[in-house]
């Protein structure tokens, strides 16, 4: 059992629940637009809003917010069902805005005809400009007194298509000189002429985001509307639209907390977008990306994004965290689970001279040494072997200690050798190393009890698969990205990916496509979902992060 988490939130719902506000009732939503797929910070929306409903026995839908017909698409409405499943929640029911259009356009004029809204001819600019700012007056619009029948009418024949993209919108009319700018009289339809990934072609204007979202609140049942800090100026006018309508139900609370941001990454569906389109990364799901998907198929398991979303707490103050911090928790729960392997990512072949010819012996190995339960399995060792090429020095700078020509060292789990010498290529590269093995020291100890000080993986050259790994770097190498020039794309890592074409241990082909093991001294790696030998590395070995 995940244990109870106790925040703000959670107190405004308890006390609610005291009061009867709600006749004891918990409901909640996660509304993403399906304009792009799923990353982190939406992981802490989804543990927030399934995690109170969940604490409470109440229910949380899924609400697909596809007000935008320009930016919203199928492919994404399929890419959040499934990253929501993959995170380990299952919504109550699958919802969307777009089915409530009907409903809105009922309301809209149920405002226009009490007074409370009207059509503005006038054009975008005019309008922002006209809006004022923090202590800069509102101006009126030439059009805020139109008749209700006037009203009335053109907001019909905005319906039915009579007129351009653009050229009119519905506002809501609150006060033009309302200190909270988002009351100053809000557009709430916007004519276009667009193709809706639901709708098709039925519908010829389209509601904001806060037409929609409080009403849909509203006709859904939710009780308590969970949302991110930005939206905090927003809550009066949530308010003030469900205040003008007969609803349903109860009227739903706004509550906002701080949006989770981590340090190298971006989390912006649009900014996501725009390194997806230009090619900078390979797709929504490039191993790189901050999203669920990308975050899956590198081998996060959900269960640490939860543990980590649940431990940060959920609070009304904006932060960035590090994303060490997170590693740190895909570390702990990777290092339970993983099956250890051994892999070679650069390798360097090394002979073995005394060794029987043809001789092949076989060592069994744990599986993982934190889980008995795991077991061992049998590792085919062989008198020619593949070893890191960085494990071997020709001339050991000083604090080297491991392979040079006259030194011992432990080949895990197998012998202690001893390098003799090297073969070179034309150009003076090193590429072999001979080396002799003392057949005594089988297990890796020598019965005289010499210690050695480097212990070193290997993988039997006519036992190998060969395959590729893929090394990650941050996807930006500046803490902040865009602190500098206001343009995170300035702080893209050139290098963030190296792939190695490696050598890998015969029981790696048995390893399930997304499955994450250890590659020994190397770091956690997942099996490619899709190309069979492609391992990516998860996180590293060593722990970065000091709380
Ligand atoms: P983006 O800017 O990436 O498009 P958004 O806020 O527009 O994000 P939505 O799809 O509208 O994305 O968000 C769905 C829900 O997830 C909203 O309730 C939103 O507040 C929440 N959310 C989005 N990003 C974060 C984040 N970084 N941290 C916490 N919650 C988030
Ligand atoms: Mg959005
Ligand atoms: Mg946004």
């Amino acid at each position: 059992a995940e244990p109870a988490a106790n925040d703000f939130i959670r107190d405004i719902v308890r006390r609610d629940n005291e009061q009867g506000t709600f006749g004891g009732r918990v409901q909640t939503r996660f509304p993403p637009e399906p304009n792009g797929y799923l990353h982190i910070g939406h992981a802490k929306a989804i543990v927030v809003d399934f995690g109170i409903a969940d604490d409470f026995g109440g229910l949380c839908n899924l609400r697909l917010d596809d007000t935008n017909p320009d930016t919203e698409e199928t492919e994404y409405v399929d890419s959040i069902v499934d990253d929501i499943a993959w995170l380990g929640y299952a919504p109550a029911s699958v919802l969307y805005a777009s089915d409530y259009f009907e409903q809105l356009y009922e309301w809209a004029e149920l405002l226009v005809k009490a007074g409370k809204a009207y059509v503005d001819d006038s054009p975008g600019d005019v309008i922002s400009a006209q809006r004022g700012g923090f202590g800069k007056p509102g101006v009126e619009s030439e059009y805020r007194n139109r008749s209700v029948e006037a009203n009335l009418d053109l907001l019909r024949r905005m319906r039915a298509g009579e007129f351009a993209d653009g050229s009119r919108v519905l506002r809501a009319k609150i006060d033009m000189q309302h200190e909270n700018m988002q009351l100053r009289d809000p557009v709430m339809y916007r004519i276009r002429h667009a193709d809706h990934h639901r709708t098709g072609d039925t519908w010829d204007i389209y509601p904001t985001y806060d037409w929609a979202h409080g009403q849909s609140d509203a006709i859904e049942g939710v009780t308590h509307s969970v949302c991110t800090l930005e939206f905090d100026t927003h809550r009066a006018l949530y308010d003030w639209y469900l205040e003008q309508l007969p609803l349903p139900q109860d009227q739903p609370k706004q509550i906002e907390f701080a949006r989770l941001e981590f340090t190298h990454t971006v989390t912006s569906k649009r900014r996501l977008k725009t390194l997806v389109d230009t090619g900078l990364v390979d797709g929504w799901d490039d191993p790189r990306m901050p999203t669920l998907r990308a975050l899956r198929r590198r081998g996060y398991p959900a269960s640490a994004i939860r543990a980590f979303c649940r431990d940060i707490g959920t609070t009304r103050t904006n932060s960035r965290q590090a994303i060490e911090a997170l590693e740190s928790f895909v570390r702990r729960d990777l290092n339970a689970t993983a099956q250890r392997r051994m892999a070679v990512l650069q390798p360097l072949k090394l002979v073995l001279t005394n060794w029987p010819e043809g001789q092949v012996e076989h060592f069994e190995v744990a599986n993982n040494p934190e889980n008995p339960g795991d077991g061992v399995r049998s590792v085919a060792f062989s008198g020619e072997l593949w070893i890191e090429a960085d494990d071997f020095a020709q001339v050991p700078p000083p604090k080297f200690f491991r392979l040079s020509p006259g030194r011992e060292v432990r080949l895990r789990g197998a012998y202690l050798i001893t390098a003799t010498d090297v073969v070179k290529d034309g150009d003076g590269n090193v590429v072999q190393v001979n080396a002799t093995y003392d057949p005594a020291s089988r297990g890796g100890n020598a019965p005289d009890g010499r210690k050695v000080k480097s212990t070193m993986h290997w993988v039997s050259v006519a036992h190998a698969v060969p395959g590729r790994a893929a090394l990650y770097d941050r996807l930006f190498s500046a803490e902040v990205p865009g602190e500098r020039t206001g343009e995170p794309l300035d702080d893209l890592n050139p290098d963030s990916r190296e792939l190695l074409d490696a050598q890998f241990e015969a029981a790696l082909a048995d390893t399930p496509p997304g499955e994450v093991v250890q590659f020994e001294r190397l770091g956690y790696f997942a099996h490619d979902p899709r190309e069979p030998m492609l391992f990516h590395r998860t996180v590293g070995l060593r722990d970065e992060w000091a709380a």
